[in-house]
């Protein structure tokens, strides 16, 4: 631990914990992702990985989103909830993409959130998994909680804790680092009883034995 900063120790550290670390949502191309992204608003990875495989079959392209029946497209996203909402969300995205992008999802983030339906964490989401492009951090609830117990920020609003992560942990693993802590906060960090007795970074840590 000699030389290195806390933040990328907990990063190495939970490296080495979940060396398999990827987003939990299942896609094969970055419309896919886009996709499953705007359905796991409010809903759990789980439901949004039983309704895609049919999803994607059905509309492989962004212009068959865009052509897609909205009462059919409804009916067939409906287990992940807020189904109206998100009907139109992905109608609207998929119709910028085929008017704005050729059909294809773009690689910034100017252009990734002034599509419909996709905001900062989305778009974040996008660019480090499918792209590969360190942009930012996503910050969920399990971030949001590890972020604050491990010290690296005080605040609860998600972009303001994301300008803190982007300051402490080092850009090329912006993406990981959200992977690891959602990992972490699932397995040992929870809400409620953190099993900080069984935590890899608890010398790390100054919310160790304490919440
Ligand atoms: S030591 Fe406890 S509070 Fe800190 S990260 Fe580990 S489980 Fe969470």
């Amino acid at each position: 631990m000699e030389g290195k900063a806390p933040a990328e120790e907990i990063v190495a550290r939970l490296k080495s914990e979940y060396p398999d670390s990827t987003t939990a949502l299942d896609w094969k191309n970055p419309l896919e992702l886009l996709v499953a992204t705007i359905l796991s608003a409010q809903t759990t990875d789980v439901r949004v990985n039983a309704v895609t495989p049919a999803l994607f079959a059905r509309y492989p392209t962004a212009a068959d989103y865009a052509a897609a029946d909205p009462a059919e497209l409804e009916e067939d996203i409906r287990p992940t909830g807020f189904f109206r909402n998100k009907a139109k969300s992905l109608r609207g995205m998929a119709r910028a993409l085929v008017d704005d992008h050729g059909g294809e999802v773009p690689r910034t983030m100017e252009d990734l959130v002034a599509l419909p339906g996709v905001g900062r964490k989305t778009a974040n989401v996008v660019l480090g998994n499918a792209f590969g492009i360190d942009e930012g951090v996503v910050v969920d609830t399990h971030v949001r909680r590890l972020s604050n117990r491990l010290g690296f920020t005080t605040q609860s609003d998600p972009e303001k804790i994301e300008r803190d992560l982007m300051q402490t942990v080092p850009r090329g693993d912006w993406t990981v680092f959200s992977h690891l802590l959602i990992l972490h906060g699932r397995a040992i960090c929870k809400a409620r009883k953190p099993a900080c007795e069984a935590c890899v970074v608890n010398d790390l840590c100054p919310s160790a034995f304490r919440v």
